[in-house]
């Protein structure tokens, strides 16, 4: 199964665990894992808390560690190698355990896309196998 986000930033967190949450229980697995992947060289997935204030604190790491436009080879033909970059760094999918039918995330544990090119229209598969 796979999702639709349309972003609206060049790069933003999308709290996604709605949607992930709402697959795992419409697939009835009880016991078994949950991969979150996106489809994109320029997105990832990433699990962490959705605070204002982290979510900003993180989008200001990945523009220190990885400044746009710094002489990278992948700009002369495409001009977003940062986001690339950026999207490496953070991997692109995540793994979740399903107990009980359920994934297993701690309370403060948000699912992310992470937009590191947009905005636009991206894709996110949602893969749930296991014991019913
Ligand atoms: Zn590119």
């Amino acid at each position: 199964m796979s999702i639709q986000i349309y972003t609206s930033q060049r790069t933003e967190l999308i709290d996604i665990s709605t949607y992930v949450k709402k697959h795992v229980t419409d697939s009835g697995i009880q016991e078994g894992i949950c991969i979150v992947s996106t489809n994109h060289t320029t997105t990832a997935i990433i699990v962490n808390e959705n605070e204002t204030g982290l979510v900003a604190d993180i989008l200001s790491l990945l523009a220190r560690l990885v400044p746009e436009k710094s002489g990278y080879l992948h700009d002369r033909i495409d001009n977003n190698a940062d986001a690339h970059l950026k999207a490496m760094l953070l991997g692109n999918s995540e793994s979740i355990p399903v107990k009980d039918g359920e994934m297993v995330l701690g309370t403060w544990q948000s699912i992310f896309l992470a937009e590191m090119d947009g905005p636009r229209k991206r894709i996110v598969d949602i893969t749930v196998i296991g014991q019913k």
